[in-house]
């Protein structure tokens, strides 16, 4: 099933990018819900946590080093790394991805 992370990652739809490399890319939320509210994708298609395996194991790790350089690199000291998993648990587009948010003193536990 293609997303519209897809149409941004071919290119056909463009993004503020932040980050790329030939695992994955990095860009402003467009519905941004704090100063700092950045999404890493990885390039493999994977529609969510439901699906890793094993083999992903790199790149999962991957992305979550990624999300600390970009936080680091935002000037962020505290940030939050959400990762919504199914409809119920507010995932939107079934493209895996990772939010970095911050920027803002954010409340817990979530909605
Ligand atoms: P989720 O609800 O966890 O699936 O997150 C999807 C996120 O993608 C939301 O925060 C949206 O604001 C964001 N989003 C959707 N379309 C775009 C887009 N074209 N560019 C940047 N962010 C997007």
């Amino acid at each position: 099933m293609s997303t519209i992370f897809d149409k941004i990652l071919s290119g056909e739809i463009p993004c503020d990018e932040v980050f790329s490399d030939e695992k994955c890319l990095a860009f402003k939320d467009i519905t941004p819900q704090a100063p700092t509210h950045i999404l890493i994708i990885p390039r493999k298609r994977i529609q969510s946590l439901k699906e890793i395996k094993e083999e992903d194991k790199a790149l999962i790790g991957h992305l979550l080093i990624k999300g600390t350089e970009i936080a680091n690199a935002a000037g962020l000291e505290s940030w939050r790394t959400v990762i919504n998993t199914g409809e119920e648990a507010g995932q939107t587009v079934f493209h895996l991805h990772i939010h970095i948010i911050g920027g803002r003193k954010l409340s817990w536990p979530p909605g």
